[in-house]
């Protein structure tokens, strides 16, 4: 399994200023190896390849010296990144890559070499020790090390290999599982599994802040200040939701050996506005990733059905009981069954064909 554990660390003034000079060296490098490829295909039809762009960094580095002071796998790997967003841009149609401004840039990964640990800290060569706020200890193969500036701190990310996967207890039992705006989830054995709650006043933080910022002029510290916000929140807001998806995706993969749910279906979600946000503001598609990979390292299964008509469908009868969107408690007037909405459409999901 593979796995990314991120850190706060705190260079000192001067360990942040060697950071943010090589950060700015990898863009300057990254947007010139852009503008290279963009040039030898309008000039010459010509492609030119990761390789052929890291092979002519020791030519780089003899015509701007100062480039000898960043780690030549960080060099490499800028090379690598620009090769990826064009791979992206011809296999999956992404935007064409884009030439990175200084606020877009903020990090920069080494592979093997450059880096160590030392008493504790993270070494990095030619930069010294930095501290590193340690709340986890990291298992597997360490294959990246990434360095990374956001809303003016900084982060490191080690992305591992070989992670050992837990072991849960053998499980058997199969439920049925409802995406909700109300509840992240509600099982078919009637568990509500908890959004992020706190979301609701943050958000309303956020639309403050978005406020000032509309009002504050262009380059004024202040504007820079409520950006730095910003960013800091957007952080916190993503954290704590990923928090949430993570606990309730752990839950139910470590109790049931199969978990049906709906199939997210996009082009839906975009026709109906209030939907989309809700359903943006819920994550949902960040919450079946968890569970999906989480599921394919615990030998679980994840049961994929048309989600149709699963609100107003009975789980006790199939017949169709209309309801209004607020609505929220299901009585069959067929045969009787009630509960909760929610509930009854994580049955009903449950007992459907696929
Ligand atoms: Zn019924």
């Amino acid at each position: 399994m593979r796995k990314t554990y991120k850190f706060q660390i705190d260079p000192t003034p001067r360990q942040a200023k060697v950071l943010d000079r090589w950060l700015y060296l990898c863009r300057r490098l990254y947007n010139a190896m852009l503008e290279q490829r963009i040039i030898a295909w309008r000039q010459h039809r010509k492609h030119i390849s990761q390789y052929d762009q890291m092979r002519e960094l020791s030519e780089l580095k003899a015509e701007l010296p100062e480039y000898m002071e960043v780690g030549a796998q960080v060099l490499q790997d800028v090379a690598k990144r620009l090769n990826r967003s064009f791979q992206r841009f011809f296999k999956l149609g992404t935007g064409f890559p884009k030439f990175q401004g200084r606020n877009r840039y903020d990090s920069f990964t080494y592979t093997q070499a450059g880096w160590k640990f030392k008493d504790g800290r993270l070494a990095l060569s030619k930069c010294g020790p930095i501290k590193v706020r340690w709340s986890r200890v990291i298992e597997g193969d360490i294959k990246t090390v990434t360095i990374k500036r956001r809303a003016g701190h900084w982060f490191v990310c080690f992305s591992c290999d070989d992670v050992p996967t837990p072991v849960y207890p053998a499980a058997e039992r199969k439920v049925g599982i409802d995406l909700g705006l109300e509840a992240l989830a509600t099982t078919s054995d009637g568990e509500r599994l908890e959004n992020a709650q706190y979301l609701k006043g943050k958000l309303k933080r956020l639309r403050r802040l978005q406020r000032h910022l509309a009002r504050q002029k262009k380059g004024s510290n202040r504007r820079i200040k409520t950006v730095h916000q910003l960013q800091r929140l957007h952080a916190k807001i993503a954290n704590q939701r990923a928090d949430a998806h993570h606990k309730a995706s752990t839950k139910l993969v470590r109790e049931y050996a199969e978990i049906h749910m709906e199939r997210i279906d996009p082009q839906f979600m975009l026709a109906n506005r209030r939907t989309a946000r809700a359903a943006a503001d819920v994550g949902w598609s960040q919450f079946k990733t968890f569970l999906q990979s989480k599921a394919a390292a615990a030998g679980r299964k994840i049961v994929e059905k048309s989600a149709r008509d699963t609100s107003r469908e009975c789980s006790g009868c199939g017949q169709l009981v209309p309801k209004k969107p607020r609505d929220r408690w299901h009585t069959c007037p067929h045969c009787g069954t009630s509960l909760h909405r929610d509930h009854n459409a994580a049955i009903v999901i449950l007992n459907r064909a696929s």
